[in-house]
């Protein structure tokens, strides 16, 4: 089987780490590495930027909106929708329980997100699809797949990042969600941002570009800095679109070493 964009840059770095202790994708190894060419004999020193201390984290208080049984019919949100005093784990809890929009109705599993809940790093996509309502997480199959290569291919591991959607629960035949039901669900994802505090965003495709930011365009966005609460935001193609069309790996490649510059990761274009 062909070998994909992501594992040659993952076997490249592994052979580079190999050589040595630490190592960062330096200009001169990138250069090399799409050259084709052997590997420098100096490579940069690596390592995350000096980290900027988050701010104190709010204490958690009392689920303000009580459990309740899924309900076949969606329930709006009301007024008690207000997630601003809560943790990862009640937010977590109430998210388990959701039937405010329509998508409740035919989940097998609400897919809250995962990963490191003080990541520096998160990525955010659109959906649940078919296995990962089935297993209730984000991004297992295949696109989930190359979604880890892509983050090892960073330097980080998925348990070092945090990884959510737009929506919770999986949209019929994976359409995209409706902009009803992606609003509904969004108080979830501000406050996982909110509470995670990661130093970048990577969105993954249109659908966060078009919910979180408001804008529309990922083929013009894409690999262009945006902000969204004073945090750095790198629009990019989402893994299932690279699945389809392998030839933009090398352009995703190039937007996610922008964000590798931030953490030291990358080299100085
Ligand atoms: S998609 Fe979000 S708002 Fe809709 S039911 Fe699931 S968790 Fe609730």
């Amino acid at each position: 089987m062909a070998k994909d964009f992501f594992d040659e840059i993952i076997e490249y770095l592994k052979a580079e780490g190999a050589k040595h202790k630490t190592v960062a994708l330096s200009e001169q190894t990138a250069k090399d590495f799409f050259m084709n060419r052997p590997a420098p004999a100096a490579p940069q020193k690596t390592g995350i930027n000096e980290k900027q201390p988050k701010p104190p984290r709010r204490q958690a208080a009392p689920p303000s909106v009580t459990s309740r049984k899924p309900a076949p019919a969606p329930s709006p949100a009301s007024k008690e929708d207000d997630f601003s005093n809560l943790d990862l784990p009640s937010l977590e809890k109430i998210a388990q329980q959701c039937t405010r929009c329509q998508l409740c109705q035919q989940r097998n599993s609400v897919v809250f997100g995962e990963g490191n809940p003080n990541a520096d790093l998160m990525f955010i996509g659109e959906g649940p699809g078919f296995d990962e309502d089935r297993q209730g997480r984000p991004f297992v199959g295949k696109a989930g797949m190359l979604l880890t290569k892509m983050i090892n291919a960073m330097q980080f591991s998925r348990e070092q990042v945090y990884i959510a959607n737009i929506v919770k629960c999986r949209p019929p035949g994976n359409r995209n969600p409706l902009p009803e039901e992606a609003e509904t669900c969004l108080p979830f994802l501000r406050r996982q941002i909110d509470l995670v505090q990661p130093r970048v965003l990577v969105l993954l495709g249109a659908v966060p570009l078009k919910f979180l930011l408001k804008k529309t365009g990922i083929m013009r966005s894409r690999g262009h800095w945006e902000e969204y609460q004073s945090i750095r935001v790198m629009p990019t193609f989402h893994p299932a679109y690279l699945l389809r069309n392998p030839s933009a790996k090398r352009d995703t490649w190039q937007d996610l070493q922008q964000v590798m510059q931030i953490f030291g990761k990358a080299h100085k274009q």
